[in-house]
């Protein structure tokens, strides 16, 4: 969802939203059907917990300064592929819940995003929030509440 403003070269040499410590681990993805069935065919025994009609994958909260990998990274990346769950298809844009709407905002995190021009990052989430507003429809576990850090794009 992203190669209309960043090449997929930039986000396979990165990982940054793979890998996760005791700040972020909330970003960890919900996880689908699709992506479901994908992780258990790709990574065997890897350990999920239900949430709502979907999943997150189990891992345990890192303590301090700790880092933990998703399950699905592998050395050459996301053992996923296309079947990667649509938060990391997304990502960094996310969908929040802000004064009490669904909203598209970007994660502070992503330095190749924060790079390009704030004209071009907006127009983008303008043209991919009809998406993410189906999606989080029929997935409103996707949804987190609203955190300060992130930049407010448009509304879903
Ligand atoms: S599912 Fe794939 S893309 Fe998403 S966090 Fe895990 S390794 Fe990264």
């Amino acid at each position: 969802m992203l190669e209309a403003i960043l090449d997929k070269k930039t986000c396979a040499d990165c990982r940054f939203c793979c890998v996760f410590d005791a700040t972020d681990i909330w970003e960890m993805p919900l996880v689908d059907a699709t992506t479901h069935e994908a992780a258990l065919a790709a990574r065997p025994g890897v350990a999920f917990a239900p949430d709502g009609d979907d999943w997150r994958f189990a891992v345990p909260i890192p303590a301090g300064g700790a880092l933990v990998n998703c399950p699905a990274l592998t050395p050459h990346g996301c053992a996923l592929g296309p079947d990667r769950p649509f938060e990391c298809r997304l990502w960094p844009f996310r969908a929040l819940m802000r004064e009490e709407r669904p909203v598209l905002a970007l994660s502070p995190g992503c330095r190749a995003v924060a790079a390009l021009p704030p004209g071009a990052v907006a127009a983008h989430a303008r043209a991919i929030a009809p998406q993410v507003a189906a999606y989080v429809a029929a997935h409103p576990r996707m949804l987190h509440p609203w955190r300060d850090e992130y930049r407010w794009l448009c509304d879903l």
